[in-house]
C-alpha cells in the first residue's frame, strides 16, 4: 500500500470543518498510529463564494461526483447530509472501488441495505461510526467487543437536542418551547428542529444500532417512534416528583425470541445510569448476555468529536489496507426481523390523566384497569385543578402492549377520562 492515503472530502460544515482541522492538528499523530500520511486532496461544498480554511494545494469544488471520478483519491468522506446526491455520491464512489466513510445516519436508515450491498458487490468498504451517537465510538466496539457476546439489548440517549431541551425541563422548570427556544440560542438545536424532537433521528441511528446488535435491518415505519414535541411541563415535573427523570430513550430489545424497537419519552429512575446523561451529550447502554450491563457516554455530536469517528473509519481502513483485509462490511452480523409479539413486550407505563373532578370518576378509571387486569404501584392526584379538572398521574405494573393497547381504546370510549400521555418506565 502506498504510505499516502489521498482524500476527497465532500462537505466542509460542523463535521467537515472539524475533520480538515483533525488532519492538520494531528497529522503527526495519524502518521505515527497508522503509518500513512493522510492527504486531503479535494473538498466539495455547495457555495464557492464562502470564505474557507483550507490547507494550501486542497483543490475546492462544487461538484462532489468529481471526488469520486478522480482516479488518485483513495477515500471519499461524505459529510454533506442529504439524501439524493450523498447516495449518488456514496454509489458513484462505491462503484469505482473506493473506500467510503460517511456520518450520514439518515442515508444508512434509509437506504443502507442496497449501499451495504454496492459496497459488497464491488469489494469497496463503507464505514459509518460517526453516523450513531457522534463522538461515541459505539459501532466498532459492538462490532470488536461484543462479537462473542449474546446482545440482550441496547439502549440509550442518542440525541443530543432534545435531550439538552428535556434537561432543561427537568432542572430550570422551563416548558418545551422556552427550552427549544434556548437550545437554538446554543446552537444545541438547528432553526429546524424536526427530525430531532419528533424522534426521527434517534429513530434513525436505533435502525442502525440494532442492526449491530441483532443484525436486523428495519425500517422506520417497522416501530413506534415518538418525539418530546407534546411533552408538557406538567407530566416532567409530576415524574420528578414520582423519583424518575424523563428522557427520550430509543431501545433495541430481544423479547422471547423477537425483536422490539421503539423511540419514546421515558421515565427513567433518578439513581439509574441514564437519569445522570445531562445536556447535549449522548449514552449507550449495551446489555449482553454474559457482560451484562455497559455503558458509553461521551458527546454524541458537534465538530471534533464526530470527526473524531470519522478518522477513526480512515485509521481503521489504512489497517485493512495493509493486512489486505480491506473490501469487508463494518457489519457482517444478519438477522432476519421477526418482531417480539406485543403481549410478551411488558413495561411499567407512566398514564397523565385528566378527569372531571367529581366523584366517581376514579372508580371508573380502576375498573378498566381492573377490566384489562392491570395494576398500579403510585397514584396521584396533583394538586392543581383547572376549571373541575383534576389531573391524575398513575405508574402501573407492567403492563403488555396489548393491554395498554386496550387500555387506551377503553379509556376512548369512557370519553370523561382523558389519557394525555403514557410513556414506558425502566427498571433499575
Ligand atoms: P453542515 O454543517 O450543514 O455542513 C454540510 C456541508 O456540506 C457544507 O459544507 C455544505 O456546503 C456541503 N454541502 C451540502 N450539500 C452539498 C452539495 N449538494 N454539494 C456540495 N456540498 C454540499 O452539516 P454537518 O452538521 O457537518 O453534518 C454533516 C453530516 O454529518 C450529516 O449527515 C449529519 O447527519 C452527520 N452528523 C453530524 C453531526 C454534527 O454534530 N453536526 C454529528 C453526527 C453526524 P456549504 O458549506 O457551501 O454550505
Amino acid at each position: 500500500m502506498n504510505t499516502t492515503l489521498n482524500i476527497g472530502l465532500a462537505g466542509l460544515g460542523t463535521v467537515g470543518g472539524g475533520l480538515v482541522r483533525l488532519l492538520s492538528e494531528n497529522a503527526e499523530e495519524i502518521r505515527a498510529r497508522s503509518g500513512c500520511d493522510f492527504n486531503l486532496k479535494a473538498v466539495a461544498v455547495r457555495n464557492p463564494n464562502r470564505k474557507r480554511d483550507l490547507p494550501e494545494g486542497v483543490r475546492l469544488t462544487t461538484d462532489p461526483m468529481t471526488l469520486a471520478d478522480d482516479p488518485d483519491i483513495d477515500v471519499v468522506i461524505e459529510l454533506m447530509g442529504g439524501i439524493d446526491t450523498a447516495k449518488e455520491l456514496i454509489t458513484r464512489s462505491l462503484a469505482k472501488g473506493k473506500q467510503v466513510v460517511t456520518a450520514n445516519k439518515a442515508l444508512l436508515a434509509e437506504e443502507g441495505e442496497s449501499l451495504f450491498r454496492l459496497a459488497d458487490e464491488k469489494g469497496a468498504t463503507l464505514l459509518y461510526e460517526a453516523s450513531v451517537a457522534g463522538g461515541i465510538p459505539i459501532l466498532r466496539t459492538i462490532v470488536n467487543s461484543f462479537a462473542a457476546d449474546n446482545i440482550l439489548e441496547v439502549k440509550g440517549i442518542v440525541n443530543g437536542t432534545t435531550n439538552y431541551i428535556l434537561t432543561q425541563m427537568n432542572q430550570k422548570h422551563w416548558t418545551y418551547e422556552e427550552a427549544l427556544k434556548k437550545a437554538q440560542e446554543l446552537g444545541f438545536a438547528e432553526a429546524d428542529p424536526t427530525n430531532d424532537v419528533t424522534g426521527k433521528d434517534a429513530a434513525y441511528k436505533m435502525i442502525i444500532l440494532s442492526y449491530f446488535a441483532f443484525g436486523t435491518q428495519l425500517k422506520i415505519d417497522d416501530f413506534k417512534t415518538e418525539g418530546i414535541d407534546t411533552l408538557n411541563a406538567y407530566d416532567v415535573s409530576q415524574a420528578e416528583s414520582l423519583g424518575y427523570v424523563i428522557k427520550l430513550v430509543g431501545s433495541a430489545k430481544v423479547i422471547n425470541g423477537g425483536v422490539f424497537v421503539d423511540v419514546a419519552p421515558t421515565l427513567v429512575p433518578e439513581d439509574h445510569p441514564l437519569a445522570t446523561i445531562n445536556n447535549e451529550f449522548n449514552a449507550v447502554m449495551v446489555t449482553g448476555k454474559a457482560v451484562g450491563d455497559t455503558l458509553f457516554y461521551g458527546p454524541g455530536a458537534g465538530g471534533l468529536p464526530t470527526a473524531n469517528s470519522v478518522l477513526s473509519d480512515i485509521t481503521s481502513e489504512v489497517k485493512n489496507l495493509i493486512m489486505g483485509t480491506s473490501g469487508h462490511a463494518f457489519n457482517t452480523y444478519q438477522n432476519e426481523y421477526v418482531p417480539a409479539d406485543p403481549d410478551n413486550v411488558r413495561y411499567p407505563y407512566y398514564l397523565s390523566l385528566t378527569m372531571p373532578d367529581v366523584s366517581g370518576q376514579m372508580l371508573k378509571f380502576t375498573r378498566i384497569m381492573a377490566d384489562i387486569k392491570a395494576s398500579f404501584s403510585q397514584i396521584v392526584q396533583a394538586p392543581i385543578k383547572d376549571e373541575g379538572i383534576a389531573h391524575v398521574a398513575v405508574i402501573t405494573h407492567e403492563l403488555s402492549q396489548s393491554q395498554l393497547a386496550e387500555l387506551k381504546k377503553q379509556l376512548q370510549q369512557a370519553d370523561s377520562i382523558k389519557l394525555n400521555a403514557a410513556y414506558k418506565v425502566l427498571e433499575n
